[in-house]
């Protein structure tokens, strides 16, 4: 037999690395906009159409490249940027794999122009699936444009597996904004569909960051600088007041690479203790600047984590810092963690006042199976109406115990009687829901039982369109990070859906008309932001699981909590629309909404 290795083609070699490198079209925006950068440029502009899938094309005003190092510059492991290894150790630039522009070209097709001050002629060198296809000279000004058109033209595998233009779109902003946060003397500009998403002059980081995060940002954020023998720390922290239901605006900058560091931002995050309600996040811009032989960036091949030699001394010099910043800014706990709508409403608490807790409202009349009329969608789940609850209820109960009922002398009334109206439940310590059963006592969590309840009907709501709005006294205006905001509008036909009333203001800011009428209280800003915070952590976000997570979230955010006492009539309202549910005795959570104490056991304990 012969021998079966082989050395694999160079085209297919670099396929498949630049897998690792480019994942998606924001992998390509990163690497080229990081190319400019590291080329000097004081003006970067980034178009892309169909959110990169089509086209993405990078301008910059930089060094540009002699005609041999344009050729050169698609070569895997070409670089300008180290000769050695030891180089990795003192690297100052964004790149110095040699791997971008080389993946990029594998997949693509790239068209590059680009020419140095001092030559007359530019280069233009069109490249497709790593092959070369021309390179002519060319009229250029200074500087490199790189066009990158249909990504994964040739892996369709991958190509397929790039997510909506929303959200391809969404992780596209995300880049452009962190690599315009880290630097803020430089200009950006973002062009999609042809139309201006961001017109970023150089400025510095305050401004940048009202750019970016809306104007009330600069009223809402402290400075802070410190410099020791390890590091400098600069940049802004959010006040206690601002922070968000949503974890958007937190950014770290280790000489100027934007990084993911969970440890670091604890450090932050802890400096922020007793002042933050609870599930809020607060915004920060922290710049470390660090000698590199210090860190490793080599850890990860999309370098946004990085590992430190001295982290925990680090972590030490942070949280000292932010939390002197916070002290120096004179910040005191506050109780109103909203947006601008209810800034003007703010107050601190008095010396000896409690926070008033959050209002339930849970309204005994309401049915939705009373409009059936309307909505004859409701028709199947009428089979499990409330006038046969507990004969839905015993098929859940294992056969063992209702066999054993026989041994237990129960009140032939109770057994005889269906109808709800006739249960006759009551309320144990404010959460639990207890009625006699034939075969025992049936104990109902209430918190996962209503739950249960209004999950299922925002289910339906999104499946048929048909939640019903409340207006609200007072709109509130919604305002958001560039990303989120694509993110709303992608999710707007399921808000609506839901009962949600939106509608657009501005570039990055809703006016929140409506909400759902299952919405008891008003906290429209604070729910949708949770919704989002709540996508946005879930990273596969295929239609299915994204109505799933929203009716989920939403469920739990509106559903009666422990410690709410209920009328009688509440409480038959409660087991009457729990076992009209598809799946009246599971949890959200996976667990169980109700049991039951059957009286086999009840004669283990105290029979005769
Ligand atoms: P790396 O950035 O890791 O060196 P790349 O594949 O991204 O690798 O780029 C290869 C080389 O091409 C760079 O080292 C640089 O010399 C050159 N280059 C790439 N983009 C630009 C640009 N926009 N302006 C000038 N030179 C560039
Ligand atoms: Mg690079």
């Amino acid at each position: 037999m012969s021998d079966i290795i082989q050395l694999l083609p160079d085209s297919v070699a670099n396929q498949i690395a630049a897998g690792e490198v480019v994942q998606r079209p924001s992998s390509a925006v990163k690497e080229l906009m990081e190319n400019a950068i590291d080329a000097g440029a004081s003006h970067i502009k980034l178009l892309v159409k169909d959110a990169g899938k089509a086209l993405i094309q990078v301008i910059d005003n930089g060094k540009g490249m002699s005609a041999t190092d344009a050729r050169l510059s698609f070569e895997r492991h070409a670089t300008s940027k180290i000769k050695q290894v030891a180089d990795i150790f003192t690297i100052h630039t964004m790149g110095f794999r040699g791997e971008a522009l080389a993946s990029v070209a594998a997949i693509a097709q790239v068209e590059l122009k680009t020419r140095r001050a001092e030559d007359e002629l530019g280069t233009r060198i069109e490249i497709e699936g790593s092959v070369v296809q021309s390179q002519d000279f060319c009229q250029a000004s200074v500087g490199t444009t790189v066009v990158v058109k249909n990504l994964f033209y040739n892996v369709p595998a991958r190509r397929n597996f790039l997510k909506s233009n929303p959200i391809e779109l969404k992780h596209i902003i995300e880049e452009f904004q962190r690599l315009a946060l880290a630097h803020p003397d430089i200009a950006f500009d973002m062009q999609q569909d042809g139309e201006y998403k961001f017109q970023l002059p150089a400025s510095n980081l305050k401004i940048r960051m009202v750019q970016l995060f809306g104007k009330g940002t600069a009223e809402r954020i402290a400075e802070i600088a410190e410099q020791t023998d390890l590091i400098a720390i600069s940049g802004f922290i959010g006040m206690p007041a601002w922070a968000k239901k949503t974890r958007g605006e937190q950014y770290f900058f280790v000489n100027k690479r934007f990084i993911k560091d969970a440890y670091l931002n604890h450090a932050v995050v802890s400096a922020y203790q007793g002042l933050l309600a609870p599930d809020t996040f607060p915004a920060y811009v922290l710049n470390i600047t660090i000698d590199p032989a210090m860190i490793d960036v080599n850890v990860h091949p999309t370098k946004t984590e990085i590992k430190f030699e001295n982290e925990k001394v680090i972590y030490a010099i942070l949280r000292a810092t932010v939390k002197r910043s916070l002290g120096v800014h004179n910040i005191t706990p506050s109780i109103d963690f909203n947006s601008d709508a209810d800034f003007k409403n703010y107050r601190p608490l008095g010396h000896n006042e409690v926070p008033e807790a959050p209002k339930i409202r849970f309204n005994p009349e309401y049915n939705p199976f009373a409009a059936t009329q309307q909505q004859p969608q409701l028709n199947i789940r009428q089979q499990y109406n409330s006038a046969n609850w507990e004969t839905v209820f015993d098929k859940l109960v294992p056969t063992a115990s209702i066999e054993q009922q026989s041994a237990f002398p129960l009140d032939e009334t109770t057994v005889d009687k269906p109808a709800l109206s006739n249960a006759n439940p009551f309320q144990l310590h404010s959460q639990w829901v207890v009625a006699a059963v034939k075969s025992g006592l049936l104990v109902i969590n209430q918190q996962a039982a209503h739950e249960r309840i209004l999950y299922e009907k925002f289910l339906q709501h999104l499946a048929n369109n048909q939640g019903y709005s409340q207006q609200l006294l007072f709109p509130q205006t919604l305002t958001l990070t560039a990303a989120n905001c694509e993110l709303v509008e992608e999710l707007l036909p399921e808000l609506i859906a839901l009962g949600f009333e939106l509608r657009k203001f501005g570039t990055t800011t809703f006016v929140i008309e409506g909400i759902p009428v299952e919405i008891a209280d008003a906290e429209a800003v604070e729910l949708i932001e949770t919704l989002l915070e709540n996508v946005n952590q879930n990273a596969s976000i295929t239609k299915f699981d994204k109505r799933d997570g929203l009716a989920k979230t939403l469920a739990r955010r509106a559903a009666i909590k422990p410690g709410k006492v209920l009328e009688l009539a509440e409480m038959q309202n409660l087991i009457d629309e729990l076992f009209s549910c598809e799946m009246p005795t599971l949890a959200l959570n996976g667990e169980k909404t109700l049991t039951i104490i059957t009286a086999t056991e009840l004669l283990k304990k105290i029979g005769k």
